[in-house]
């Protein structure tokens, strides 16, 4: 039997030093290993190997994380040595900060797994004692920690501005078997949005980091079923079932009161009007307003896209006919661009009038327009 135990005081905790399997604690690695292997009687497989460069020992050592879905993180260095110890050792309590744990679960099974690896530094080569026998916990894929150089990487295509769902895409297509799953087969949203924050790349990923927070306010309000606000909406990146590009982005929105004022007012005259520049992403807000009997513009649909063509004009009229039905409007008012009356007379029906928008309209649109941005865009 041989152990491990180039340093008997390499972890100078005791509660650090808990046995996975009984109440035991200890106050040398050596001797946790021996107390596994007599009093529990489980071998733990030990073996050496020399490695001629850094390089050639971190691809091994990534290897053998990938195959045993295990990430060994460093807990020591100790002049030439240093000390790897397997992720799912140590104390739950320490894990994070209360925000990261607000997104997963502890890892931690608060003790000491012997799986570890100890890597001495000779003049460049790397000798390497290592315990590869895990104890305490199953191989859990949930708690797979990535490894540097997966997260390096990951934080490389986050910055140059690849979006999220290409990211998880690839990773997707690129698993073609269960042997093949390792740490980057299983990343989610939330993993990366927590890449850009360990490698600070709010700055240069800001809008996506919106673009998360959208993407979780649209979630829970989709949750509200029929009292849902949001008639439609495509992330940038995505791919729908629509005439939508891939690159585009849009939400159209529509509350419970808008679409009673809708059926109420909007059999006579319904009025368009696009902004320019809502958002620092030079995103528009088209409204769609009708008049109420006291003359004044009511919104009563909101579009936020990134274009404001006739394309994104009928997605926009698609999805109010596809919650209130279709409405024939009697006047239509817009500017003059022909869009809004193509786009209407296409998806709705021909209005009897189409009047270009009057300023007292654009003023009241204008107003709403200030209220519609305090209420959605501080998301
Ligand atoms: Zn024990
Ligand atoms: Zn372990």
């Amino acid at each position: 039997m041989r152990q491990v135990h180039p340093d008997e005081n390499d972890y100078k905790s005791l509660a650090s030093l808990k046995c996975p399997l009984c109440e035991s604690t200890f106050n040398a690695t050596s001797k946790l290993h021996e107390h596994i292997e007599i009093d529990h009687d489980v071998h733990l497989e030990v073996m050496s190997k020399v490695f001629e460069s850094v390089d050639e020992f971190k691809k091994w050592k990534s290897v053998i994380e990938k195959e045993n879905l295990t990430s060994f993180t460093i807990h020591r260095v100790n002049g030439n040595r240093s000390y790897y110890g397997c992720h799912r050792s140590g104390s739950s309590r320490l894990t994070g900060t209360g925000k990261r744990l607000k997104w997963s679960h502890s890892s931690k099974i608060g003790s000491r797994c012997p799986a570890r690896i100890v890597a001495t530094n000779i003049e460049g080569h790397i000798t390497v004692d290592y315990c590869k026998t895990h104890v305490g916990h199953s191989k859990s894929i949930k708690f797979l920690h990535f490894t540097k150089e997966e997260r390096d990487e990951l934080a490389g295509i986050i910055k140059i501005g690849v979006t999220f769902d290409r990211i998880l895409d690839e990773i997707r297509e690129s698993v073609v078997s269960n042997e093949n799953i390792h740490g980057l087969h299983i990343v989610d949203k939330r993993d990366l949005y927590n890449i850009v924050r360990d490698y600070e790349l709010d700055r240069d990923v800001v809008h996506k980091n919106d673009a998360f927070s959208t993407e979780m306010w649209v979630q829970e309000q989709m949750a509200l079923g029929e009292d849902s606000p949001v008639l439609y909406f495509k992330m940038q990146g995505c791919e729908k079932n629509d005439d939508l590009l891939k690159d585009d982005f849009m939400i159209v929105l529509m509350t419970k009161y808008q679409q009673d004022v809708l059926s109420k007012y909007a059999i006579d005259k319904v009025c368009m009007d696009s902004t320019h520049g809502t958002t620092e992403h030079d995103f528009q807000l088209t409204t769609m307003l009708t008049i109420d009997e006291f003359g004044a513009g009511c919104p009563v649909a909101f579009c936020i896209s990134n274009r404001i063509d006739s394309v994104a004009i009928s997605q926009f009229f698609k999805s109010v006919k596809g919650k209130m039905g279709p409405f024939p409007a009697k006047i239509l008012m817009s500017d003059d661009a022909p869009t809004y009356i193509n786009s209407w007379t296409k998806i709705m029906c021909k209005p009897q009038h189409h009047l270009s928008i009057l300023k007292y309209i654009k003023l009241a649109a204008h107003s709403w327009k200030f209220w519609m941005l305090n209420n959605f865009m501080s998301l």
